[in-house]
């Protein structure tokens, strides 16, 4: 095994371990990848993200065959999505996180922006949210909504069902998609109330200055 994959594999483990401990997933929901030269890694189906064995976890070509570890996710196709319309992906987190489901399940959310700039570390790390519609778990539709943003987007919420973020590496891909949940969380904690957004301009600085970090 290529040091690359060795590397890959433990810090896939423990960065999950990490989410599941901090209750950013419960039971065996949510799947996490990272794409490496030869392929992409990703967590097994039916197991818990707190529980992971480095060795289990599943290796797929870039054509999707499986080729080593334990069966990948039945959610695998959102990841392959993610992987070939942004070149720059090199992971993805998939949870079903508590507060940013919750705003998955909001009627009334813009759904081509349904994360409003609360603060600069949102926009920083996770830019412009695109909600997409409902449709049944394992359903390769999923895949296809993903495939027909062409890549104009970091960061989507599944309606009814959570957030799907993709970043440079998966330290910060992971790092997004904690951040995606607190800025939910305060997007509910403040709704109802007359809410400071940041302007279109502080926006702009902080990409201008910061880009995706
Ligand atoms: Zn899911």
């Amino acid at each position: 095994m290529m040091d690359e994959e060795r590397k890959s594999r433990d810090e896939l483990a423990y960065l999950c371990r990490s989410l599941f401990e901090r209750g950013f997933s419960v039971g065996t929901a949510g799947n996490v990848s990272v794409r490496l030269s030869d392929g992409i890694l990703m967590t097994p189906t039916n197991v818990r993200l707190g529980d992971l064995d480095p060795d289990c976890i599943s290796k797929l070509d870039f054509d999707g065959r499986h080729v080593a570890g334990d069966k990948p996710t039945k959610e695998v196709f959102l990841h392959q999505a993610f992987y070939d319309t942004r070149p720059d992906a090199g992971a993805v987190v998939h949870l079903h996180s508590t507060w940013a489901t919750a705003l998955s399940c909001l009627a009334d959310i813009d759904p081509d922006d349904c994360v409003p700039p609360l603060t600069p570390y949102v926009v920083m790390r996770v830019g412009t949210v695109k909600r997409v519609p409902y449709v049944k778990p394992g359903d390769p539709k999923m895949g296809d909504m993903i495939r027909d943003l062409q890549g104009k987007y970091a960061a989507v919420l599944l309606a009814n069902h959570g957030p799907v973020v993709s970043g440079k590496n998966l330290f910060s891909t992971v790092a997004a998609a904690e951040e995606l949940e607190e800025t939910a969380r305060l997007i509910v904690a403040l709704r109802g109330m007359n809410t400071q957004l940041l302007t279109r301009d502080d926006v702009a600085e902080l990409n201008a200055t910061f880009g995706r970090i």
